[in-house]
């Protein structure tokens, strides 16, 4: 289960563990002490984000050294919109000795161009910079980082030190926000015959949404004669389900086709447990979610009556034989079901009366969806 925590406004997930900090903190001591050879360096932390780091780093690091801090601190520029950072602090005369700033993140480059700057007059013998973490899609200047712990994504994060207005920076671990989701996304339920197909061509124009149906995708690949349809066909053709992962690794594909979708309708998926667990990961690495499941409820003997009469148009092997059919529907009623509970627990379950007009039934899955 992954754990999101709120601070403030905003939401974040765990990104990068305590364990993998420090493993990092352990090579980045060993390379500088090799490098640093016989010289006691001075590492100068960066108040306030880097207090974590160095309290962790000088405890690894194995040979003699001396620690201080400068602090960053902001003032009103000379126009009142300017935020000008500056580094105060440095009392310590540093003249001749080896300087390792350690410093917790570099994103744009600004406080490192800072530390140049009061470090120009400084005689030190070198000055070299050490980060736990770099962005290297927001740095923007040319000042050599000569020690990098891990290259992040140009994300917002926080925790070991580093916060969001305040808060986070007693955190283990490093937490990255969860973006706001614009996404909304159906899953439309109901067993075979029920209208999933032909409401989802309605509300996929209505909602602006991209609607998938494993049961369409797996005839073109059949029409198309893929080997992922050859060994559909073989399941579909007994009205058997799919093997999960076979379908799971389908959807997942045609899901990173529509990148910029304004979200979903899943139509014929998830069909079994399995495939609702893989759904919510796939939903969690878009930061978005299933915002509804919206079934249909049709009674059985209305379905074969509509699945029959659709098989006399609709060329589909499975639709045109009622032992078929009713493999369909018991397979519905033993493997798929079950998930009214699933999104039930999480109340995201809505049912809704599947007989009537097509348009009548539109508008009652539509009075759900402008609730969500
Ligand atoms: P449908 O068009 O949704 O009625 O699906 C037709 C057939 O495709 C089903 O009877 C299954 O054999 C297969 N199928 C479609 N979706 C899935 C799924 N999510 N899991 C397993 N099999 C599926």
């Amino acid at each position: 289960m992954i754990t999101v925590i709120k601070l403030h406004d905003k939401y974040f997930k765990p990104f990068i563990s305590a364990k993998e900090i420090d493993d990092v903190l352990q090579r980045l001591a060993i390379e500088i002490a090799e490098d640093v050879g016989d010289e006691i360096p001075v590492f100068v932390g960066i108040l306030n984000g880097s207090f974590m780091v160095v309290s962790d780093f000088i405890k690894k690091y194995p040979k003699p050294c001396e620690v201080t801090f400068i602090k960053l601190a902001s003032y009103e520029g000379v126009k009142s919109t300017e935020d000008i950072q500056r580094l105060i602090g440095l009392t310590q005369d540093l003249t001749g000795r080896t300087v390792i700033i350690l410093e917790d993140i570099i994103d744009t480059g600004n406080t490192l161009a800072e530390v140049h700057r009061i470090f120009k007059n400084e005689k030190v013998k070198s000055l070299k910079i050490a980060t736990l973490f770099y962005k290297p899609e927001a740095y923007k200047k040319d000042f050599k980082l000569h020690y990098v712990g891990i290259e992040i994504p140009n994300k917002f994060i926080v925790g070991y030190g580093l916060d969001y207005d305040g808060l986070g920076r007693n955190l283990p671990e490093i937490y990255q926000i969860k973006e706001t989701q614009h996404m909304t996304n159906l899953v439309l339920f109901g067993p075979p015959g029920a209208g999933k197909g032909t409401q989802a061509d309605f509300l996929k124009e209505k909602y602006d949404l991209v609607h998938i149906s494993t049961g369409d995708v797996f005839r073109y690949n059949i029409k198309n004669e893929t080997a992922l349809g050859m060994l559909a066909k073989s399941y579909m053709d007994k009205g058997e389900l799919v093997p999960d992962q076979v379908t799971i690794d389908m959807l997942n594909a045609e899901v990173e086709k529509n990148t910029d979708a304004n979200g979903f309708i899943f139509d014929g998926f998830p069909r079994t447990n399995a495939q609702a667990d893989a759904l919510d990961k796939l939903m969690d690495s878009k930061d978005s979610q299933i915002n509804a499941m919206i079934a249909l409820e049709v009674d059985d003997e209305i379905l074969v009556e509509r699945l029959l009469s659709r098989g006399k148009t609709s060329g589909r092997t499975d639709d045109a034989d009622e032992p078929i059919i009713r493999n369909r529907i018991a397979e519905y009623y033993n493997k798929t079901a079950v998930l009214k509970d699933f999104y039930s627990a999480q109340n995201k379950y809505f049912g809704v009366d599947g007989v009537g007009s097509i348009e009548d039934i539109t508008v009652r899955l539509s009075t759900v969806i402008d609730k969500l």
